[in-house]
Parts: structure tokens; sequence; C-alpha cells
């Protein structure tokens, strides 16, 4: 291993800047030393050193482990706003151009129209303009998507330029274009640069969006503006590895996500977890050296439309290696630390909820662990209690997530809810069947609920399917020795998942299985590379447009 310029050798974190040659001989003394006191021994490598992170950040002084959000800012244009812009035209011969452009270039903008030219570059030398021709489709919600495909191919463009800043204007016939793009635009600008070691020669430079007046209303831009710090928010929880984010820093972060946006946030820790007896969350936690946690966050404006509450819950596994159902190592186990994208997802939800003070009563559930092969993991053949006193059969301590979430469910009926959706990377079957193209989601919310959470699915172009929760596939989880086992055979993996979910409910509920979509490995338009947040402005767009 090359010694990396600022890097701790021992544990490998970042050092604060100015910190040393000569001081950082001195701290690795001392870390040593620290290291060495440990009932962990340093020939046992990195892993173990971040049992000892709270000691070594000390020493150091290295980042914090709250993690920090990226920003995009929407404003409608002032003087200051740069002469870059971006052009949204009709596609028609009666489009109107931008003052600026002479008539040989509207000649060469109309030619290049004609070709299905879909972003058309005007360089000037003081400025750079962008010209998007409105797109052609039959439906308004495939427009809004082509519409933000336009914005993730115009941010390569931008940023290739470095522009700080780009001024949207519109004047084709479709009111929301300006949205859309800027949308797909912010979505694609998103990045993870907190571990490079010079991310400023990485980093995208626009940060700011700016709205010709009369482009968007106030509330559209406040929408835009919450909706795109969520997916950041649960973007940046997502690719946060398990040295930065355990089941305790991620409830840690949601009780900095609750000051910073108004809601409440109230944290189970291991001790309290133990007392009220989640069985399932215990026993996915007993091969980790880290404490599980159970976070209850809530939004409760003084005249919420609903009576009964709205409970969204996520699974928050924050690293899966299987277990002693260890999982293989590549293209499986190397990107499990998106395990909690459920949680970050649930998370983020509530702080745009709070931001966007929704007239809903909506909690939140995050049960949230590793799951590890550590020397008193529960192993297959174990029969368990759940929190709600069900007695589960352990077949494949891979299908872990259930087991948390059977307990989050449970903990849920307190509440009478009139609606629990729950959002986990639950199964590969889910990948399989829709791959990265939408959500598998099951339940027994009625029809009204489920043709909502569609036609939100559809604006938002994070779209559903529905599988069936048919009595059959029950019978692939009864179990000879307790009352259900956690795994369903090879057949129909997505639902027996659902139907072992469906087990410790008793209240409408929807399950979302977003293991197919939650992290991308490579960029795919607007979802950049790592944790996507998909399926977040789905539900955003539902509770939005939720009425009780
Ligand atoms: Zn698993």
């Amino acid at each position: 291993m090359t010694p990396f310029r600022n890097r701790c050798q021992l544990c490998y974190c970042r050092l604060q800047a100015g910190f040393i040659a000569g001081q950082q001989g001195a701290a690795n003394a001392q870390l040593r030393q620290r290291h060495s006191t440990g009932k962990a021994n340093s020939l046992r490598g990195a892993a173990d050193q971040r049992l000892f992170s709270g000691k070594i950040e000390r020493v150091h002084g290295c980042e914090s482990r709250t993690p920090v959000f990226l920003e995009m800012e929407f404003k409608f244009s002032t003087r200051s706003s740069g002469k870059d812009a971006v052009y949204i035209i009709e596609d028609a011969k009666d489009a109107v151009y931008p003052k600026s452009l002479s008539e040989t270039e509207i000649e060469y903008v109309r030619r290049m129209v004609k070709d299905d030219v879909s972003i058309i570059p005007i360089n000037h030398y003081d400025s750079n303009l962008f010209i998007v021709p409105l797109p052609k489709c039959d439906s308004q919600e495939l427009l809004a998507e082509k519409l933000r495909k336009k914005g993730a191919d115009l941010c390569g463009r931008i940023n290739a330029l470095k522009l700080p800043e780009v001024t949207i204007s519109n004047t084709s016939s479709f009111g929301e274009a300006a949205i859309h793009l800027a949308e797909g635009l912010a979505l694609s600008s998103y990045q993870f640069l907190k571990y490079k070691s010079e991310p400023s020669k990485k980093e995208n430079r626009l940060k700011t969006i700016s709205f010709e007046k009369g482009t968007a209303t106030k509330a559209q831009l406040a929408d835009l503006q919450t909706v795109i710090d969520a997916v950041y928010a649960a973007r940046t929880l997502v690719n946060e590895p398990l040295n930065a984010l355990t089941a305790v820093d991620l409830a840690n972060a949601f009780e900095k996500m609750g000051k910073d946006s108004g809601f409440k946030v109230k944290v189970l820790h291991k001790k309290a977890i133990e007392k009220e007896g989640m069985g399932g969350l215990l026993a996915v936690n007993l091969g980790s050296q880290d404490p599980p946690t159970f976070t209850i966050m809530e939004h409760k404006p003084a005249k919420a439309l609903n009576a009964k509450p709205i409970v969204l819950v996520g699974k928050g596994v924050v690293y899966d290696t299987g277990g002693l159902s260890l999982k293989p190592t590549p293209n499986s186990m190397d990107r499990m630390k998106s395990d909690m994208s459920g949680a970050a997802l649930v998370g983020a939800a509530m702080q745009a909820i709070a931001k966007l003070n929704l007239p809903l009563h909506i909690i939140a559930l995050v049960p949230a662990t590793d799951n590890r092969p550590g020397e008193n993991a529960y192993v297959p053949g174990d029969v368990i209690t759940m929190y709600s006193g069900a007695t589960v059969e352990v077949l494949n301590t891979d299908a872990e997530g259930r087991l948390l979430l059977g307990d989050a469910l449970h903990w849920a009926k307190r509440y009478n809810p009139e609606l629990v959706l729950d959002f986990a990377t639950l199964t590969g079957a889910a990948s399989v069947a829709v791959g990265e193209h939408g959500i598998v989601c099951m339940g027994t919310a009625d029809e009204t609920v489920k043709a909502q959470l569609r036609a939100a699915g559809e604006r938002q172009y994070e779209r559903l399917v529905e599988y069936p929760l048919w009595s059959e596939y029950g019978d692939q989880i009864k179990s000879d020795v307790a009352d259900i086992k956690n795994v369903g055979g090879p057949s129909g993996g997505a639902i027996t998942a659902g139907k072992f979910l469906e087990h410790f409910t008793s209240y409408p509920w929807m399950h979302f299985d977003i293991a197919g979509v939650s992290f991308a490995t490579a960029k795919r338009n607007y979802q950049t590379i790592g944790g996507t947040a998909f399926g977040l402005r789905m539900l955003l767009d539902f509770l939005q447009s939720y009425t009780a």
C-alpha cells in the first residue's frame, strides 16, 4: 500500500489540513499504542481499527462522522446572474428565440432543430447559450422525463465549461419545462467527493440554477429545492461506507437532520431495544461489534389532514455481509453499504416533509444494524422470537432485512396507522425481475391508494410494478419448527419476502422492494454513480398529493 499524503498510516483516514509530517509521526506512535490497547490487535487489520475510530478522531481531528450534504441553489435570475443561459423553445416554426442571437444564428438553430439535434450550443466570447427544443411526446409524464434526461445531458456540457451558474428561460408551450430540465440538471450534478485527496479538481462548478421570471412559480422553486436537497441527502447517506456510517452514526445523522429541518427524532439504543425485546433486530446484530439502533422520526403539524398517522419504515442494514450465509465478494458484497437505502430514503423524506411542512401526520421508523458473521452471529437453524412474539426459523442469515423490518412493522401497530409504507433493498429476486427500471411493490392498501402511488411513480418516472400477495405464497414460508421461516425457496423470492413482512402487519400497508434501483454502478442519465435515492421523488409526490 503506497502511503497517501495527508492520510493516516494506520487507519488511512484523512488528516486535518495543516497536520504536517512531524505531527503525523508523533500521532502515529500514539495511535499504535491506542490500537494495541484494545481487544483487537493490529494484525486483524484495518477493519477492526474502526472500533477505535472515536479515539483516532480525537487524535487526528479528522472530518466529523456526520455526513455533510451537497447543495444546489435554485433562485430567480437577478442582474448578477451570469450570461450563461439555457433556452427552451417550441419545436416549431413559431419558436421564440433569445434576443441575443443574430439572424445567422437563428437560421443555424432552425436547421439544427429540423435535424432533431437535442441540445444546440451557441458559444459567444462572453456567454454560453444552450438552445433546447421541446421534445415531442404523447404524454406529460414522458415529456417531463425527456426533459430530465436533457438536463442530464446539459449537466455534462455545463460542467465541462466550468460554469458556476446558468439561467433557464422557457418560451415553449409546456409551462413546467424549466422545472423538469432543472431537476434533471441538478440530479445529475450530484457528486460524492469526500474521500478524494483533491476534491476541488473533480468538483462540478455548477452551484446555482436560476430561472428567468415567469418561467416557474415561487412554490415550484421551493418544492424543487426541497426535493433535490432530500435526494442529495439520501444519496450521501448511501454513499458513506460502513467505516464512516455505523447504525449509531446513521441515527446521529437522522438526529441532526431532524434538528436542521424541524422534525422530532428519538433513538432507541441497544439497551432499550433489548428491553423492548426486538428479537429480529437483535438476532441480526449478534454477529456485529457495533450496537443496533431503532430511530423514530415524527412530523406532526397542528392541523393534520389525517387523524391516524402515515408510517414510513426503512430498512437500515448499514452493511450486509450476508452473515454466516456469507455473500460472494465480487458484485454482491462490494456494494452492500447500500443496504440501508430504504432508511436513507425515509430519513430524507422526513427532511423534505418537515421543510415543506406537509399537512400530514407522518412517522418514520428505521431499525438499523450491520449484518456480520462475528463470533456470536446467529446461525441457520436458529429459532428466534420476534418483537411481535412470533417465532422464526432462520434458514439463511442473508435474509436479515425482513427480520428487523418485521419488528418495525410490529412497532407501527401502536399508532393505529392509516397507512404504512416500507422501503427496503430486500431481495435479489426483485432486482432480477425488473432490473433498474422500476420498483417491485405489493401490499394490502386499498385500490385508491395503490392507484395514487402508481400515478406518482409515473409522474416522477420512478415506476411501480405490483406483485400479488396470494395466500399460496404464504405456504412457502411455513416452518416445521417455528411459526414461519425466513426464506421461501427458490421461486417467488420477492413475494415470499413480502408475505413474511405481511405477517407483522394489521393495517393498510405497501412494501417497496428497491433492491434493483437503489444503487448505480455506472451513471444512468440523471442517476449518478452510487446511491440513487430512487423512489424518494415518487414517495414525496404521493404524499404531496395525498388527501386523507
Ligand atoms: Zn442480506
